[in-house]
């Protein structure tokens, strides 16, 4: 369920149409929904209102600050994997207590500043972090509260860069090795093991892994228990898949996720906690761009539009599919085209999509493309010192501006020439 929808001929973001929207601040521009943010978190939050739950949205999914002020006011709490995606959270308002940490290089001073903010946990992933965390830890007179994440060997995720849980993966403590990890864990003054982490992947479309992961780490719980280890919490990650509008495989409605955690974690006595990012603000947002040109190829036709992969590159990197449609509705009997939906940029990976069938535009025509709010200007760069895309947040007929786009000023004030050049 997302609030873009036609009303009158035009695209509305709720009560905003986005030509008002483009109007005034100009394309592109990322467009997020309010209520849509609402609506899937308290869907999320409602599949497990009967059982203690952390919602620690993923911050790196959509990072923004009115972003994370919204959800904070539903009671999210926050999954950070940088120091800076900390110091977003605390600033719009997320406590410290509902913090989790996550990633595979944590820094000293990263985790001297999680330390002094007193946040829930860290997701440790190897020895080598948790022996610098019990330092940084006893060094300032206190133990950091440690869940391990643990690599339990499934194969999940829309896409090969996004799966997380096998092996191979970078991430996480192999699943050989989590018995002796705990058992160091224990020994370290300046640690102390409150639970166990998992994250298996992204866009994942089926329950299966979770079911297969979830059996094996509720296992290891009362494994890890039996040898007098303290596991209060379970994290089970992120990773719920959402319907990109293409024909691949629809993923499992929050609520049956739920039903299945609720039943394979029933009898585990612990609390649980869940990173949801792309599920919470993927369909919460749109890129919304102007067609600069149509332009006739030897053996097709192309849409050059405003928005390129510096704005969006989840074409280019995952070879993500992206509903398109143009603002104004496509009137009864309207002709389609086939196109080849590119950027500016002067590589031939900046195209969002080919031979697509849409209906026919022009030079001047907006266009949105659908389900960016997670991973969009999240992921977006100043490459070909094209400035960083702006974000806006309608809520109602209401909507603000919550990143501008830098002016060109801006970008050039952060370099300089050395006096020897
Ligand atoms: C990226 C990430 C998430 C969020 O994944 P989604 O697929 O967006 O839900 C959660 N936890 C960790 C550790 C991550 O790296």
């Amino acid at each position: 369920m997302r609030h873009f929808h036609y009303k009158d001929g035009e695209m509305y973001a709720e009560d905003v149409a986005l030509r008002d929207i483009a109007a005034k601040v100009g394309t592109p521009v990322y467009v997020y929904s309010t209520a849509t943010f609402q609506r899937h978190f308290t869907v999320f939050a409602n599949a497990f209102k009967d059982r203690t739950t952390l919602i620690a949205y993923s911050v790196k999914a959509n990072s923004n600050l009115a972003v994370l002020a919204t959800l904070a006011k539903l009671g999210a709490g926050a999954d950070v994997v940088s120091q800076g995606e900390l110091v977003r959270a605390l600033t719009a308002g997320i406590p410290a207590s509902k913090i989790v940490f996550s990633g595979v290089g944590k820094t000293e001073p990263e985790m001297r500043a999680a330390l002094e903010a007193g946040i829930r946990v860290f997701n440790v992933e190897s020895l080598p972090e948790l022996e610098r965390l019990s330092d940084v830890a006893l060094s300032m007179g206190t133990r950091a509260p440690v869940a391990f994440r643990v690599n339990p060997d499934v194969s999940a995720g829309g896409h090969e860069k996004i799966s997380t849980g096998k092996a191979e993966n970078k991430f996480g403590i192999a699943w050989s090795s989590v018995q002796s990890a705990y058992a160091r864990a224990a020994a370290l003054k300046g640690i102390e093991i409150v639970g166990v982490d998992m994250h298996i992947g992204s866009q994942i479309d089926s329950l299966a892994p979770f079911e297969v992961a979830i059996e094996k780490v509720g296992a290891l719980i009362s494994d890890l228990r039996k040898k007098g280890h303290t596991i209060t919490s379970f994290d089970i990650g992120g990773g719920l898949g959402i319907p990109y509008g293409d024909n691949s495989k629809t993923p499992p409605p929050p609520s049956e996720y739920g039903a299945l955690v609720k039943k394979l974690t029933a009898d585990m006595d612990v609390e649980l906690i869940f990173e949801p990012g792309r599920m919470i603000a993927g369909n919460s947002g749109v890129l919304l761009s102007e067609v600069v040109y149509a332009k006739s190829g030897e053996d097709r036709e192309f849409l050059i539009i405003d928005a390129a992969m510096n704005d969006l590159i989840r074409p280019a990197l995952y070879e993500a599919y992206h509903e398109i449609e143009p603002v104004r509705a496509p009137g009864r009997n309207f002709k389609t085209q086939r196109y080849d939906v590119v950027g500016p940029i002067c590589e031939s990976g900046d195209t969002f999509t080919k031979r697509r069938e849409l209906p026919q535009m022009a030079a001047g025509d907006l266009l949105v493309l659908h389900s960016t709010g997670a991973y969009g200007a999240a992921q977006s760069s100043q490459y070909n010192t094209r400035p960083l895309v702006p974000e806006v947040l309608v809520s109602g007929d209401r909507f603000a501006v919550v990143r501008e786009r830098p002016k060109l000023e801006e970008i050039l004030r952060a370099e300089s020439i050395p006096d020897w050049v």
